[in-house]
């Protein structure tokens, strides 16, 4: 199968430091902002971009996770088959801005699948999107807010992301079939 390296260590890391100062131009003091990872690599980076974000405020900024699997053998509805895991919401999210986080946005069904189950939470003020790659090929109109690079991919292809707390190393790579 043919690779190709698309970020390394050091991009990946310039990428969410300029994520995180995207999110601080939009949300000056982040009072009311509230990070949530999608499991597994999303909720990684959101970690991440949380002790970015806190540095730079001296305080923690709240993280929580939700847990969305899709079954990705069912292609012939919009609704999907999304099974939502165990997540973890610490705070109350009424009033917050809520920003979602992954590191893949492809068809866009993850994201409404975690926005349904985010609103069972209660009622952000605002939520938002931040990915670490936007591969294209939506089938529903969910855009990111803040993207760290935009890949055209073919379907058939995959974008594999290593990151350290899991994989042992950082690197964004094209997968072709
Ligand atoms: P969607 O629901 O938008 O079709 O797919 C997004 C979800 O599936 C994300 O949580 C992401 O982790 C995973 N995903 C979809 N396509 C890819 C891909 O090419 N590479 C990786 N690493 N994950 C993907
Ligand atoms: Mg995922």
């Amino acid at each position: 199968m043919p690779t190709i390296p698309l970020l390394d260590q050091q991009e990946i890391a310039r990428i969410l430091d300029r994520l995180a100062s995207q999110v601080r131009e939009r949300h000056a003091h982040c009072d009311q902002v509230m990070l949530v990872g999608i499991e597994r690599r999303g909720a990684d980076l959101a970690r991440r971009l949380a002790a970015l974000l806190g540095h730079g405020l001296g305080r923690p900024v709240p993280l929580g996770t939700l847990d969305i699997n899709l079954y990705r053998d069912d292609w012939t509805s919009l609704e999907g088959k999304p099974h939502i895991g165990r997540s973890c919401i610490p705070e109350d999210v009424d009033g917050r801005v809520v920003i979602l986080v992954d590191d893949v946005l492809f068809t866009g069904r993850t994201i409404r699948a975690a926005l349904e189950a985010l609103l069972d939470y209660g009622r952000p003020s605002a939520v938002e999107l931040l990915v670490l790659v936007d591969r294209g090929h939506r089938e529903l109109p969910i855009q990111a807010d803040y993207v760290g690079r935009t890949v055209n991919t073919s379907r058939q292809e995959h974008v594999d992301v290593l990151l350290t707390e899991r994989d042992g190393q950082d690197a964004v790579s094209l997968i072709a079939p």
